[in-house]
């Protein structure tokens, strides 16, 4: 059996705890999941206490870079920083091209720091619920600032914006979104967007960009208490990540004081119930005994069109109650 690691030593930031916790939270084991359970009800007081931060953008704009020297600065200023990556493309076994080590050198060898690659995601809740696992028993080690790195290609990017407090959206000097290859819908999701590598040759193209998307911000979603915010950076040379960590401080600030911060967490955590709610009634639908048997000849009924579509999930669904 998979040891459990002790509330107390994760809570005390031993990492190997933490770790095994968070492989704990991942296995893809019916029988391990009710000792995750236990675990994450039992960390569940000690949580909350930290910013989330989705970080995105499309391979090449300089995630691991941004994400290395931002955190070396976050680490500076006296926090512990943990970093969770969601990939939703690498293989169960393959290992990931996302929150790698040696991507981020300082990060890796720094005591603040603690970086985690990314799960497989073909289990109950998929990605987005093992990260939200994960970055509960992190919160609850005390690292008070997390960041969720995501490949800017598509729906990990969604799952991502409802577990973070905060979405940044890393883009690249030149080019409209499309030219950069940002999927549709992704630039609503940004709290921010900063266009990285603003040095050197591309410093002007990096402020025209930053200038066209500023007056493209206000097409953008709005949220009370807070209009989306445009920014340029240069994660090599580590320039404008200051103004980067004031923003997100700012925006915690004004969402703690209107009362939003924490309405918000609920209500992702009702989402999150909601959504599993469904994937449980749907793995229990289809797992059923007389539901599986029926479903062969229900299908033939329905592309023979002897039984509508409507009534014959009703049946199914029938069966599956009896
Ligand atoms: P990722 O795929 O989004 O994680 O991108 P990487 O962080 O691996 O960066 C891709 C390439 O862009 C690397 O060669 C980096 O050195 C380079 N890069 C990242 N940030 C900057 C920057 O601010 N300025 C410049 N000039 N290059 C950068």
């Amino acid at each position: 059996m998979r040891s459990i690691p002790e509330v107390s030593s994760i809570r005390s930031g031993d990492r190997r705890a933490l770790a095994k916790g968070i492989t704990l939270v991942e296995s893809q084991l019916d029988s391990d999941r009710y000792f995750a359970q236990e675990l994450l009800h039992k960390v569940l007081p000690y949580t909350g206490k930290s910013i989330r931060i989705g970080v995105s953008g499309v391979p090449g704009v300089g995630k691991s870079t941004f994400i290395e020297a931002f955190g070396q600065y976050v680490i500076e200023q006296g926090h512990k920083l943990a970093v969770l990556a969601v990939d939703p493309s690498s293989p169960i076994n393959g290992g990931s091209i996302l929150g790698d080590k040696t991507r981020m050198e300082f990060l890796s060898r720094s005591e603040s720091a603690f970086i985690r690659p990314s799960p497989a995601g073909n289990a109950l809740g998929g990605v987005g619920l093992k990260t939200r696992e994960s970055l509960l028993l992190c919160e609850a080690a005390g690292f008070d600032v997390i960041l969720v790195e995501t490949v800017g290609v598509g729906q990990s990017e969604h799952q991502v914006a409802r577990l973070v407090d905060f979405f940044l959206l890393l883009i690249l000097p030149g080019g409209g979104d499309e030219l950069q290859g940002i999927k549709k819908g992704i630039l609503e999701l940004a709290d921010a967007i900063v266009v990285n590598k603003a040095d050197g040759p591309s410093e002007l193209l990096a402020r025209e960009t930053e200038q066209h998307y500023r007056t493209a911000m206000s097409l953008l979603r709005q949220v009370d208490h807070w209009e989306p915010q445009i920014r340029r950076c240069s994660a090599l040379k580590g320039l404008g990540l200051g103004e980067i960590w004031d923003m997100v401080m700012k925006y915690k600030e004004a969402m703690v004081s209107s009362g939003v911060f924490f309405d918000n967490r609920a209500n992702q955590s009702l989402d999150w119930m909601h959504q599993l709610l469904d994937e449980l009634l749907r793995t229990s639908l289809y797992e059923n005994c007389a539901v599986r048997d029926a479903m062969h000849d229900i299908e033939a009924d329905v592309r023979g069109a002897k039984l509508t579509p409507l009534s014959a999930a009703q049946k199914l669904l029938a069966l599956s109650q009896r």
